[in-house]
């Protein structure tokens, strides 16, 4: 029971997935809200972007993953995902290009999947029953018992469930010593590792409990929301006005104001207002290092600078006046080598030599994102963090990828873009505090999962919880949901003893 009745006043910092979600629960647990958003959009890493052309680009997700969070999320508040937007399951769900006549298309038929993995490998389709069959054990395991935990202390994850379980979840056991224990072929090995990328760290060095993202992606499904994923942000911002939250865009929060160890005072350009208590959902870094006075910080910038970062990304943003056939949603072009990209990323930090990138093509499902005839382009290829990314540099990735697109869908198409904007390191950084110009967030290697990622708290701080990509769960639209779901809890139980 709180000591006090009146109503908590909260502040949000950020307006991503993570900030959307606290802000939602945070209201409906009697708080009144109010979500400060540096940028003029909401949606953090979700914004999306309109040209006079008649584009709509999603600018970050698009690969709509674990539905069932989604659905969680809205029916916490009395919806469903159907009250705000359509959702279309993508068939085939994904292709992945290994040459330019060597493409495996990803169905999204259980049994059409068994089939291709049985015509490339005998005796795989069994296989992938039994590998299926651990990682639905693993993602029922995750969601009910692992990522809705505030990975405060090892005490939470005492229960009878996980403590049975603990082997069968195998986080001692890479990624890709369990995808190899059941597939030979190097095809199935790519498909079967290439979620783990998801989270923003090499197979090798992902714990094989993320198996469960096969789970996800194989069994739940990949879908899209028509209209393009700031659909679901614009749910959520309505979700959270329905429960009575405020937003003020284009308003940074540049610093606190403390007594005793909590924070009073959210300072703006524009206001310091009084508080009972803070969801810090912008990049964690930021908060900590930028907004806390040093006296006030729970790591150290060795600490940080020890951090395993997941990606950054050039992201390339094209309009093309025509349709391109061999196109499908999405497209992985792995016709280079996997494992020399990754070093490029995590060992030895540099722009790569012979780079992966993927190319989603939304207008294959959507009319609304590009005018009649047209295709919405989008190319991400993944890259260290804290490169130099002069335009120079991302025109000549630019250049070295069309090449390969153009070379893979056997026509000319460079001659017939109308709008093309790069985005890169140096932009994350600007747009979104973003540490080290990161796009998810923090990888999720064994040495960064659970009570290892940075704490949702701080001890000096006791009003002050985080939320988003760079704390538990971890990267990813659905994590960042639940992020900003366990932060409001946490900050509840507090304001119960205030
Ligand atoms: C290119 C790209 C592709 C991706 N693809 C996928 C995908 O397909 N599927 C998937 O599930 N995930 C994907 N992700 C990851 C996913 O988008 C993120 O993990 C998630 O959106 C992070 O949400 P968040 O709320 O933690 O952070 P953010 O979305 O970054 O939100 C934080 C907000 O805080 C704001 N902010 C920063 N500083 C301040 C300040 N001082 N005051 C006020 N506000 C501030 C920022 O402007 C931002 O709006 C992708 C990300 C990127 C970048």
């Amino acid at each position: 029971m709180a000591k006090s009745d009146r109503i908590k006043k909260i502040a949000v910092i950020g307006s991503g997935f993570a900030g959307l979600s606290a802000a939602s629960y945070l209201a409906k647990g009697g708080c009144s809200v109010e979500v400060f958003e540096k940028n003029t959009e909401i949606g953090g890493r979700a914004r999306q972007l309109r040209t006079s052309q008649g584009y709509l680009f999603d600018m970050g997700p698009s690969w709509y993953w674990m539905p069932d969070v989604f659905e969680k999320f809205f029916s916490d508040f009395g919806y469903k995902p159907a009250d705000f937007y359509e959702l279309r399951l993508l068939d085939p769900e994904y292709v992945i290009i290994f040459g330019k006549d060597d493409v495996l298309e990803v169905p999204a038929s259980m049994n059409d999947l068994f089939e291709l993995f049985e015509n490339i490998e005998p005796g795989s389709a069994d296989a992938l029953k039994c590998f299926l069959k651990e990682a639905t054990y693993k993602y029922r395991i995750g969601i009910n018992n692992l990522v809705y935990k505030p990975g405060r202390s090892l005490r939470e994850f005492a229960d009878a469930e996980l403590l049975k379980g603990v082997f069968r979840l195998q986080v001692f056991t890479s990624l890709s010593t369990h995808v190899r224990k059941y597939f030979k072929d190097p095809k199935l090995q790519a498909l079967m590792e290439f979620p783990a990328l998801f989270l923003g760290a090499m197979p090798e060095d992902t714990p094989a409990l993320y198996s469960l993202m096969n789970y996800a992606s194989l069994k739940l499904g990949t879908w899209y929301p028509m209209g393009g994923f700031s659909k679901v942000v614009e749910a959520m911002k309505q979700v959270a006005e329905r429960q009575g939250v405020k937003f003020y865009t284009e308003e940074p929060v540049t610093g606190f104001r403390m007594t005793g160890g909590e924070i009073t005072h959210v300072n703006t350009d524009y206001r310091a207002k009084e508080f009972d208590g803070v969801i810090g959902a912008a990049d964690y870094h930021h908060i900590e290092q930028h907004l806390l006075e040093p006296r006030f910080r729970k790591y150290s910038t060795r600490y940080w600078s020890s951090r395993v970062l997941a990606p950054s990304a050039l992201i390339f943003y094209m309009g093309v006046k025509k349709k391109i056939t061999k196109l499908k949603h999405h497209n992985l072009f792995f016709d280079e080598d996997l494992k020399a990209h990754s070093r490029e990323i995590y060992k030895q930090p540099q722009w790569p030599s012979k780079p992966l990138f993927y190319v989603c093509c939304t207008s294959k499902t959507d009319d609304t994102v590009a005018p009649p005839g047209h295709e919405n382009i989008f190319i991400l290829m993944p890259l260290a963090v804290d490169l130099d990314d002069a335009e120079e540099v991302r025109e000549r990735y630019f250049q070295l990828i069309m090449n390969r697109l153009e070379d893979y869908c056997c026509e000319d198409i460079s001659n017939y873009i109308d709008y093309k904007k790069s985005y890169c390191v140096s932009d994350f950084k600007n747009d979104y505090n973003s540490f080290g110009g990161n796009a998810y967030g923090l990888a999720n290697t064994l040495r960064q999962t659970a009570i290892l990622k940075p704490s949702i708290t701080n001890k000096k701080v006791k009003n002050l919880f985080y939320a988003g990509h760079l704390t538990v769960p971890g990267p990813g639209v659905p994590p960042a949901i639940i992020s900003g779901n366990v932060a409001a809890n946490q900050l509840l139980n507090y304001l119960e003893t205030i």
